[in-house]
């Protein structure tokens, strides 16, 4: 390991150090147990790889079908670089809209039963160009207190006013909507309720009936952000969307192609008229470059496999079912999780962190989680199953989870 060079070297001839409260960040960390160094994975992101030189099992991928290094994908992405090259040269306003791009869009648009699709580069950059156009100056946002980072920047960018209301509580979800209405002028506004389809920390699905109910009453849009739930909730995948059969009344979703689809980018879902408006104003896509082909390809046989393979989907479940069962038998807090992703909850960061760090040592890798992410004392191991793992891979980790826990007293 190389270790950072002391501040000394980076001050100038001219005296003080003017970067030299990045050092004191950085023993803040440290001070706080809350350190990390970057994890390096040799070779591909499976079930079992190569972390920091050592064989592991992980439990920290978002690789939920095993997608990213599925032979369809991989075969796709390769053709579409010796058609089509390495990259696309522009962003999609000047010359980088390529077929592929365009028939990526329709795919989607037809999986998901919506008008049109736009894509993004990643899902943080959909949510960042989307959610300014939607809210404007005089609108109101109803945001869960949990949703991803990019929803919270995405809010950020935008001058409208903001009601923050508590993570799944649906009676204050309703009273925010009823004083944005009831307030002077308030009948005009636009009002956009936002939530996460399924809530990445915690892994619980959003209340979308109930939301979709509240927004109806009062004429609001809901907009959902299913990065976690594409490919992983709903009939082929198709998202929460579908898992609560509300096809028609959320007006916008998001996706992830990151995540289950294995690859990179992120779309929205919705209206023509949304992704007529959001090709000429929503700033990721007019200043920052379309995707390189082989990532729409392998994005397109992403929706082959998710159509054509869907026992993937069904091992993923029976996968989830097992290891939270495992987990809660052996007397871990797992909080209200109801998907793949299951935190073992700890309380403080540097517990958190000794966790992950001993289930390295016992050959599973699964990330601690800490403060800004979660709060303080919810800090937690964040587990995801994929439908790659093995039973016995599953096991080992259950035993390995037993070990540690047992160790620090946790369990
Ligand atoms: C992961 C995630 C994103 C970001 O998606 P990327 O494609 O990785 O940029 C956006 N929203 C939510 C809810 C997420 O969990």
């Amino acid at each position: 390991m190389t270790e950072t060079a002391p501040s000394a070297a980076a001050e100038t001839a001219r005296g003080r150090n003017p970067l030299a409260f990045l050092d004191a960040e950085i023993e803040d960390f440290k001070a706080k147990g809350l350190y990390r160094r970057l994890r390096v994975v040799e070779g591909e992101q499976k079930s079992r790889c190569i972390v920091d030189g050592r064989e592991v099992i992980t439990l920290s991928s978002n690789n939920y079908l095993g997608l990213n290094t599925h032979p369809r994908l991989r075969s796709a992405a390769e053709a579409a670089l010796r058609e089509l090259g390495a990259g696309s040269g522009a962003v999609r306003t000047i010359a980088g809209t390529m077929r592929i791009h365009e028939e990526l869009e329709r795919r989607l648009a037809d999986f998901k039963h919506v008008e049109a699709v736009l894509t993004f580069q990643s899902g943080f950059t959909c949510n960042t160009g989307v959610i300014p156009i939607l809210a404007g100056e005089s609108a109101v946002i109803v945001s869960d207190a949990l949703n991803h980072a990019s929803i919270i920047d995405g809010i950020r960018l935008t001058k409208a006013e903001r009601r923050i209301f508590p993570h799944a509580d649906m009676e204050a979800l309703r009273s925010a909507l009823r004083d944005v209405r009831a307030a002077p002028g308030g009948a005009e506004r636009t009002v956009l309720v936002i939530t996460d389809g399924v809530f990445s920390m915690d892994g619980d699905i959003a209340r979308l009936p109930e939301i979709v109910a509240a927004a109806e009453e009062a004429e609001a849009i809901v907009y959902v952000d299913d990065a976690h739930a594409s490919g992983v909730l709903g009939r082929n995948g198709r998202g929460s969307v579908d898992h609560f059969d509300l096809h028609g009344r959320v007006q916008v979703q998001v996706g992830t192609l990151s995540k289950a689809i294995g690859v990179l980018g992120g779309y929205v879902a919705g209206p023509a008229s949304l992704r007529e408006v959001l090709i000429h104003r929503a700033r990721p896509f007019l200043f920052s470059t379309s995707h390189p082909p082989a990532v729409a390809a392998a994005c397109l046989a992403a929706i082959d496999v998710l159509e054509s393979e869907p026992q993937l989907i069904e091992r993923l479940w029976e996968n989830t079912r097992y290891f939270k069962a495992g987990l809660a038998g052996l007397g871990f807090e797992t909080g209200a999780s109801e998907t793949p992703i299951t935190p073992v909850i700890v309380g403080s960061g540097a517990r958190a962190m000794k966790l992950s760090d001993g289930l390295f040592e016992e050959g599973v890798f699964a990330q601690g989680i800490g403060f800004p992410t979660v709060p303080e004392d919810r800090s937690r191991v964040r587990t995801i199953v994929t439908a790659e793992h093995t039973r016995a891979e599953l096991d080992a980790c259950l035993a390995a989870f037993e070990t540690v826990g047992r160790a620090l007293a946790i369990i």
